[in-house]
Protein backbone atom coordinates (compact mmCIF):
# COMPACT_ATOMS: atom_id res chain seq x y z
CA UNK A 1 0.00 0.00 0.00
CA UNK A 2 1.24 3.30 -0.94
CA UNK A 3 1.13 6.02 1.43
CA UNK A 4 2.68 9.46 1.05
CA UNK A 5 4.71 11.21 -1.42
CA UNK A 6 6.44 8.69 -3.57
CA UNK A 7 9.27 9.52 -5.95
CA UNK A 8 9.39 7.65 -8.95
CA UNK A 9 11.65 8.46 -12.45
CA UNK A 10 9.91 10.32 -15.01
CA UNK A 11 11.02 9.00 -18.55
CA UNK A 12 11.22 11.99 -21.14
CA UNK A 13 10.20 11.01 -24.30
CA UNK A 14 6.94 9.25 -26.06
CA UNK A 15 4.09 9.91 -23.79
CA UNK A 16 0.90 12.07 -22.18
CA UNK A 17 1.11 15.09 -20.46
CA UNK A 18 -0.85 14.63 -17.15
CA UNK A 19 -3.25 17.59 -16.35
CA UNK A 20 -4.73 17.86 -12.86
CA UNK A 21 -7.79 19.70 -11.88
CA UNK A 22 -7.54 22.35 -9.24
CA UNK A 23 -9.96 23.16 -6.56
CA UNK A 24 -9.49 26.15 -5.37
CA UNK A 25 -9.49 27.72 -9.06
CA UNK A 26 -11.69 25.17 -10.62
CA UNK A 27 -9.88 24.59 -13.70
CA UNK A 28 -7.38 22.21 -14.69
CA UNK A 29 -3.31 22.52 -15.50
CA UNK A 30 -0.91 21.07 -16.90
CA UNK A 31 1.34 18.97 -14.17
CA UNK A 32 4.62 19.04 -16.25
CA UNK A 33 4.71 15.40 -15.70
CA UNK A 34 4.85 13.39 -19.05
CA UNK A 35 4.25 9.59 -18.61
CA UNK A 36 3.77 6.71 -21.47
CA UNK A 37 0.55 4.60 -20.49
CA UNK A 38 1.88 1.87 -19.68
CA UNK A 39 3.62 3.75 -16.41
CA UNK A 40 1.06 5.66 -15.98
CA UNK A 41 -1.48 2.43 -15.41
CA UNK A 42 1.02 1.03 -13.42
CA UNK A 43 1.33 3.92 -11.12
CA UNK A 44 -2.09 4.92 -11.02
CA UNK A 45 -2.55 4.75 -7.43
CA UNK A 46 0.72 7.03 -6.90
CA UNK A 47 0.60 10.46 -4.88
CA UNK A 48 2.54 13.09 -6.48
CA UNK A 49 2.94 17.05 -5.64
CA UNK A 50 2.90 19.12 -8.44
CA UNK A 51 3.09 22.94 -8.02
CA UNK A 52 -0.33 24.50 -9.15
CA UNK A 53 -0.08 26.95 -12.54
CA UNK A 54 -3.37 28.95 -11.09
CA UNK A 55 -2.76 29.28 -7.02
CA UNK A 56 1.17 28.63 -7.38
CA UNK A 57 1.07 26.15 -4.44
CA UNK A 58 1.42 22.17 -4.29
CA UNK A 59 -1.35 20.17 -4.30
CA UNK A 60 -1.47 16.26 -3.90
CA UNK A 61 -2.91 13.76 -6.48
CA UNK A 62 -3.50 10.24 -7.35
CA UNK A 63 -1.95 9.78 -10.88
CA UNK A 64 -5.79 8.23 -11.40
CA UNK A 65 -7.19 11.51 -10.75
CA UNK A 66 -4.63 13.08 -13.93
CA UNK A 67 -6.33 13.94 -17.28
CA UNK A 68 -4.32 12.50 -20.04
CA UNK A 69 -4.22 15.04 -22.81
CA UNK A 70 -2.85 13.20 -25.83
CA UNK A 71 -0.45 15.01 -27.95
CA UNK A 72 2.72 14.63 -29.00
CA UNK A 73 5.24 16.84 -26.95
CA UNK A 74 7.88 15.86 -28.87
CA UNK A 75 7.12 18.02 -31.76
ZN1 LIG B 1 -4.32 25.21 -7.42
Amino acid sequence: MLNGEVGFSLEIGEGSMLRFFCPTARAEFDSGIILDQETYRRNRLTIVAVMCAHCQREHRYLLADASVVAEDVAA
